[in-house]
């Protein structure tokens, strides 16, 4: 990797450009590579991995960001152990905690037991959720039979209308939160089941055990671009935030603070509300500009908060809490093993969060741990968290919460190509966008695309 503050040469020439060092990034790269092309990638920050970030709290290595794999994340895992990368079960056993109306609870499963009525009716509105997300098209949900009416109203308007009681809302806003970073009233129905479906259904995308939590990385996400970023060496170039790309017939040519790169193309990997900080010579086509301006980031915080040992497991809970009231509405064991220290993740919501110092969100984190795993949670020995939304470039994650509308009037641009331009990232995946695992996919997808139009204009030249 290059180093970032070292100013590269004012011009250069590559066959492919690769706009960001993310999973799609890094993927594309890798694959061009192998297939013995010449690339760039330009990265904005001053580190790999994209919504993919390390952090230590007392000595554990912990995920800021992406965290989890399910079984079935296939290209990911792939990469991962090309690099060397190890997996670990999420520790799942004992009971769950739920800190609900004001009252606190204990339960076993994915769905919290508050009372009969409360299960049924859970049951009732996943069953229902799961008849319409059958019916999307993965990859082009806009073209799904009822894609109109479904992007009509919100995903909160939908559970209004199916009368859904507080504890299914709850959950449901928890799920928003988690996968979206909004409320359900922020996000359109068809954008919350299309990424429903992506995920393998709504079982799949909640679930521990078999589920998208099943597993996380001894090493941490981030390292594992580290290590595909390291093999590709100055091949990627750091703290380079592409500002333009210009085209005309035979190229591209990316301009950044210092320099200006010509390629045959270019593969754009940021996340869609990003695409709108680039200029684009000739403009993006007017559907893709709305894409870019509509598919606005969600935002979400993470607390990390360390003890000397996991002691909730001695009373018999598994460390994952869920709740309805202040910051912290959901929490994961993450320790490294039982013998210490022991480390709960907490997912924050960012409106009663980020705007807070550091003292206040960490005391405010503390005060709920306390109310969910008792006293012994109120003596803590480190702290860290992390907010998406402050990030100074490329804010938000984990996904676009994107409102209603704007999938059906501009999901084709998705991954519809600019010219040279190609599109890859998460957001542009059939299965699995929102997860690395798409992030990942996409990335060879576009580069399998690109080296092929590579190869035939060459073709043609020699002829
Ligand atoms: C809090 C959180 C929790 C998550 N949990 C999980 C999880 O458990 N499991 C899971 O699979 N996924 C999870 N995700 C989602 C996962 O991180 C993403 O799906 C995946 O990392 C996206 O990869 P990407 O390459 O598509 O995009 P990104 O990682 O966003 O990479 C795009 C890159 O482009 C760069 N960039 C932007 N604009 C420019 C520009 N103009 N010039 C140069 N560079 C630019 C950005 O800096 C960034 O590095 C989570 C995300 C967050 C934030």
């Amino acid at each position: 990797m290059s180093n970032p503050r070292a100013p590269r040469s004012k011009t250069g020439s590559v066959d492919v450009v690769i706009v960001g060092a993310g999973f799609a990034g890094l993927s594309a790269a890798e694959r061009l590579v192998s297939m013995g092309r010449s690339v760039l990638v330009l990265e904005g920050r001053d580190r790999v991995g994209g919504r993919s970030l390390s952090g230590e709290v007392a000595g554990v290595r912990v995920d800021l960001g992406a965290t989890w794999v399910s079984r079935r994340h296939t290209a990911i895992r792939d990469l991962a152990n090309r690099a060397g990368c190890t997996t670990i079960g999420q520790f799942s056993q004992g009971r769950n905690v739920l800190w609900a109306a004001g009252r606190r609870r204990t339960y076993r499963g994915t769905i919290p037991t508050v009372s009969p009525a409360a299960l049924v009716d859970m049951a009732r509105v996943q069953l229902a959720l799961n008849k319409l997300v059958a019916s999307i098209d993965v990859d082009a949900a806009w073209n799904s039979p009822e894609a109109g009416r479904f992007d009509a109203i919100s995903f909160g308007e939908w559970l209004d209308r199916k009368n859904a009681l507080p504890a299914t809302r709850t959950l449901m806003t928890i799920v928003s939160k988690v996968q979206w970073g909004c409320s359900p009233g922020d996000v359109s129905l068809l954008h919350a089941l299309r990424y429903i479906r992506a995920a393998g259904g709504v079982d799949h995308m909640l679930d521990v055990e078999g589920g998208q939590q099943q597993e996380r990385y001894a090493e941490t996400t981030q390292e594992i671009a580290k290590r595909v970023a390291e093999r590709l060496g100055d091949r990627v170039v750091l703290g380079t935030p592409v500002r333009r790309i210009s085209q005309n017939g035979t190229g591209v040519t990316i301009r950044t603070d210092s320099a200006e790169i010509k390629a045959k193309y270019a593969i754009v990997t940021v996340a869609t509300a990003h695409r709108a900080e680039i200029d684009f010579d000739p403009a993006l086509p007017e559907q893709a500009e709305g894409l870019a301006k509509t598919w606005r980031m969600g935002v979400l915080s993470k607390a990390f908060v360390a003890y000397d040992k996991p002691f909730w497991r001695a009373d018999g809970l598994s460390g994952e809490a869920l709740t309805d009231t202040g910051a912290v509405f959901i929490t994961f064991d993450v320790s490294p093993d039982a013998t210490g220290p022991g480390v709960l993740m907490a997912f924050c919501d960012p409106r009663v969060f980020d705007g807070f110092d550091l003292e206040h969100r960490r005391s405010r984190v503390i005060q709920q741990l306390v109310q969910l795993y008792g006293t012994r949670a109120s003596v803590p020995i480190d702290y860290l968290d992390h907010c998406w939304g402050e990030e100074p470039f490329a804010p938000g994650g984990p996904n676009p919460a994107v409102a209603p509308y704007a999938t059906t009037s501009y999901g084709p641009a998705l991954t519809e190509p600019h010219g040279r331009v190609h599109w890859a990232g998460t957001e542009t995946a059939g299965e699995w966008a929102g997860t690395m695992n798409g992030a990942v996919l996409t990335g060879q997808r576009a580069a399998e695309r690109v080296a092929a139009a590579v190869a035939r204009e060459s073709r043609e030249v020699a002829v």
